[in-house]
């Protein structure tokens, strides 16, 4: 009995040979027969493969007898004879059968739970990513995490993603950014992925769907109406949805109605900026996983570090990243105290010096971090009473600390116009004339500038 690959093809040599003494015509031979081969055994009979959809078809019809008769002469047995095309084949064939849309969406193994450093500004979302990723689409969905950029959406993403994975390697996890996710999109609607339902795909191929960076998605209406169809079909499925966005949903200008309504309609979490503990914390997880010694660092250096790049973990990482570069390779000294930190990001803290300047871009980010709301609301189009008041203030900051002109002042809160500054100070001065939460707002915000 033949089994291994090799007996079959050369078997499968031999009934060729055959084939061409009794055929007597080459050219027919070459075109039709010489490419073939056997792919597979299924039972006793020869799958085989033909180079093109004629071969195939002249082989099964035309040429059947002639085969069988060279089977039988070589062989001494019937065997059964399937006719495939080579293309044909590879399409069937299922390890060749990838998921057809986002092949270049990868998880990151580094970024876990276990070396995501816990504190007061990240807590809840830390702990209610941590819950979904044991009972996946079972608690809050969609879980939506929003926060400004550096703060850690991204990792706690990713370590969902990986954790899913671990406990419940039965589910197939998706992460992508909405990006990714426009590019698939466009390629769908463009007609390059015909035959492909982007939904299809969705609804057979993804259980955990985590989408980074939602924002983008915004002004796109056909990519919008997809997600949304997108959405639906893996809710109605109960399957388990994370998103991360730079702003609260509400605050997303240009986002569909309905896609608002559905991403707080489960669990809406911020992180904020870290607490000194908790850039002390990142700071020393940081020193150890990169195989050094906290000792090694002097308490006081890692203060300084953790106060001077508190906005985002990726400019404290920087930071650190350059301190280790000075020390291991311009200093070469292995004991860290704060004389070699403040030398080592000499750079960068003047770069952050000059940034802090007094600016209308600093008076924003100054009054959005006042009132808990991100620079972007402030000069954005929404204007519940808490933003339209901070926006105000930001105006009434701008005239009379920077003396700006109103035309100035509108460019810098968004484009607006002349006479919406002129009432929007003046709004802010009569309030200070009675309103003692005015007056105090006003009195810390200017020392906060100043410092
Ligand atoms: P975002 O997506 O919010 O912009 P990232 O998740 O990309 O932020 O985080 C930026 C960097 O900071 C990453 O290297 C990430 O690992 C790190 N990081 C953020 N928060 C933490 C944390 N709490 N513990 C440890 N590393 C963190
Ligand atoms: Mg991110």
């Amino acid at each position: 009995m033949v089994e291994t690959v090799s007996e079959i093809a050369s078997l499968w040599g031999r009934i060729l040979q055959k084939v061409k003494e009794k055929l007597n015509d080459s050219n027919i031979f070459d075109a039709f027969f010489a490419a073939s081969y056997v792919d597979h055994m299924e039972g006793s009979t020869l799958v085989v493969v033909a180079n093109t959809g004629l071969a195939a078809a002249l082989l099964d019809t035309k040429y059947r007898g002639l085969l069988n008769t060279c089977i039988l002469e070589t062989t001494g047995t019937n065997l059964g004879l399937v006719f495939v095309e080579e293309e044909h084949l590879k399409k069937e064939a299922p390890v060749d059968k990838k998921p057809s849309f986002f092949k270049e969406s990868h998880l990151n193994p580094n970024y876990t739970f276990k070396n995501f450093v816990v504190g007061q500004s990240n807590r809840e979302a830390y702990q209610a990513s941590l819950m979904i990723s044991e009972n996946p689409g079972k608690l809050y969905n969609p879980l939506l995490i929003y926060s400004n950029s550096g703060l850690g959406k991204t990792h706690l993403l990713h370590a969902i993603g990986n954790s899913i994975r671990e406990k419940h390697p039965n589910l197939k996890v998706l992460y992508c950014t909405s990006a990714d996710f426009i590019n698939e999109y466009i390629q769908y609607a463009t007609g390059s992925k015909v035959g492909d339902s982007l939904d299809t795909y969705f609804k057979n191929e993804v259980d955990v769907f985590l989408v980074d960076d939602i924002q983008f998605i915004s002004k796109k209406p056909g990519t919008m109406e997809m997600f949304f169809v997108v959405f639906s079909t893996l809710y109605a499925q109960g399957k388990q949805v994370v998103i991360t966005s730079d702003q609260h949903p509400n605050e997303l200008n240009g986002l569909d109605q309905r896609l608002r309504t559905r991403f707080i309609s489960g669990l809406t979490l911020d992180i904020k900026a870290p607490d000194l503990p908790t850039s002390e914390g990142i700071l020393r997880s940081r020193i150890t996983a990169g195989g050094l010694d906290v000792n090694d660092f002097e308490a006081e250096a890692i203060t300084f570090l953790a106060q001077r790049f508190s906005s985002s973990v990726r400019e404290l990482e920087e930071a650190l990243n350059r301190l280790l570069f000075y020390t291991v390779n311009i200093k070469q000294t292995k004991h860290i105290d704060l004389a070699v930190t403040k030398e080592a990001i000499q750079g960068l803290i003047k770069v952050q010096d000059d940034s802090s300047k007094l600016s209308e871009t600093k008076i924003i980010a100054t009054v959005a971090d006042y009132y808990s709301l991100t620079p972007s609301q402030i000069t954005g189009k929404i204007r519940t009473s808490q933003i339209a008041m901070a926006r105000h203030i930001s105006m009434y900051l701008m005239r009379t600390l920077l003396d700006d002109p109103f035309e100035k002042i509108g460019q810098a809160v968004g484009g607006k116009d002349h006479s919406s500054v002129m009432s929007g100070v003046k709004k802010v001065e009569k309030a200070l004339k009675t309103d003692r939460d005015m007056q105090d707002a006003i009195k810390e915000l200017t020392s906060r500038l100043k410092k």
